[in-house]
């Protein structure tokens, strides 16, 4: 049983990016306004994400453990709607059999925090008091060291901590209301707080992709039928733009969508003549029971009910704000 958790979790746990995207979407679940990220060499020696979530009453902390345990999900009508980013219950197991694994929490109305570890996918029996603020911390240490064929695929912690990077500049685009922060070998990588105005929104932008992006983009937003767009598109000619500046996300959650994509990469096409590089910051809102959010595992695909509607509302904005960006 433990080696086959173990074989599932490389499903989940490809290397450090994939275990912080987790453990930050938990943090984003529970309501956190600050997620504090660290990395020592590049994840493979210790992961740690704290946040100042609700928090998880001392009897749940086994629970959260567990494989398929999730408190996301409390009847089937939920799977209709659901709007938290993690509903599979299988994340935190996942890391615990493939790393070492501490989780503390403490909730608003806890004298003090309790801690729940273990390792290899197997948890200690009983919580014990820790020094905690309210929230959630989890750390990861040793990952993969009882899968040293997945160890070995690692790529240089440099190269590790530059893809967790990635992934959470993503996760703080997709949440301008949340307050970001990243360390490797106690270098600060990225450090942002929330966007209360306009301005502050920029400046956050700025931080997240670069000033050069924000100069050479326009930010737009429209709403039609339930359906929302609001973002930044910049024109081709913008010229450090790599496919890292393609940014969508569809109710607060970064997407990777075949047919989105398809849509962005034909606005740009019809609009500009140009398919090279299209850099945009998008955010899709809509009624979450039009959108099925669980179609790949990593959670990055959607389905949608009224595919084509999508699609043509986000193909025309984008085609007819570009048009209006053309100099
Ligand atoms: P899922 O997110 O799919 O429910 P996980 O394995 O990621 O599954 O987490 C299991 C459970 O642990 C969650 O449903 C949640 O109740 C709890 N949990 C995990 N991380 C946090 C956190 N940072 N703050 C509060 N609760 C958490
Ligand atoms: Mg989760």
């Amino acid at each position: 049983e433990v080696l086959i958790n173990q074989i599932k979790a490389g499903e989940v746990v490809e290397r450090p990016a994939a275990v912080v995207k987790e453990l930050v979407e938990n943090a984003l679940d529970a309501g956190a306004r600050r997620v504090v990220v660290e990395l020592e060499q590049g994840g493979l020696r210790r992961i740690l994400v704290r946040d100042d979530g609700r928090g998880i009453p001392r009897e749940e902390l086994p629970l959260a453990l567990a494989r398929h345990a999730t408190s996301k999900i409390a009847s089937l009508d939920d799977l209709e709607r659901v709007a938290s980013l993690g509903f599979r219950g299988e994340a935190l197991a996942s890391i615990l059999a493939v790393s070492r694994l501490s989780l503390s929490s403490r909730t608003a109305v806890e004298p003090h925090g309790w801690r729940l570890g273990g390792e290899g996918g197997l948890a200690s029996a009983e919580p014990v008091p820790a020094a905690q603020a309210q929230g959630t911390a989890v750390e990861v240490l040793d990952l993969f060291f009882s899968t040293p064929a997945r160890r070995k695929f690692m790529k240089s912690p440099g190269t590790e901590a530059r893809h967790v990077e990635t992934a959470l500049r993503r996760l703080a685009l997709a949440r301008p209301d949340v307050a970001f922060a990243l360390s490797h070998d106690g270098r600060r990588l990225l450090d942002v707080e929330p966007a209360e105005d306009a301005a502050a929104n920029e400046r956050r932008l700025a931080a997240v992709c670069g000033a050069e992006f924000l100069a050479n983009a326009i930010y737009r937003e429209a709403e039609l039928g339930g359906l929302r767009l609001a973002g930044w598109i910049a024109l081709p000619s913008f010229s450090r733009a790599q496919p890292d500046l393609q940014f969508l996300t569809v109710n607060g959650r970064g997407v990777r969508d075949r047919l989105l994509g398809a849509a962005l990469r034909r606005a740009y096409a019809d609009a500009l003549h140009s398919t090279r590089h299209p850099a945009f910051v998008l955010a899709l809102t809509l009624d979450p029971a039009a959108v099925d959010v669980n179609v790949h595992p990593q959670k990055t695909e959607v389905r949608f009910r009224e595919a084509a509607r999508v699609h043509d509302f986000l193909f025309g904005l984008v085609h007819r704000w570009l048009r209006e960006l053309r100099p």
